[in-house]
């Protein structure tokens, strides 16, 4: 079965994982941490993660993280010499 089949986010809005303006504004932040809240508690969250990562750049909330976040993931992995990359 592939991950994307157990995804949690299948029963919710989709928009709910796309939120759309200013990170730091109310309405989205809260939007944001709802979206987050599904993926804490859904069983693919680190493959979903993995691949959003990979894809990079997708815009929205995939496994836990805002695109930003996922940005920053991206450039420290890049900081760090090869060899030294440690399992999350
Ligand atoms: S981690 Fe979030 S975005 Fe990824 S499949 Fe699960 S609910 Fe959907």
């Amino acid at each position: 079965m592939d991950w994307r089949e157990r995804a949690l986010c299948l029963r919710e809005d989709p928009d709910l994982f796309f939120p759309i303006g200013n990170i730091n504004s109310g309405p989205v932040a809260m939007q944001t941490d709802e979206a987050k809240a599904v993926c804490h508690r859904c069983p693919v969250t680190e493959q979903c993660l993995a691949w959003a990562v990979d894809a990079d750049p997708v815009e929205g909330i995939w496994g836990g993280t805002t695109e930003g976040e996922r940005r920053a993931m991206r450039r420290r992995a890049a900081r760090k010499p090869a060899g030294t990359e440690t399992a999350a």
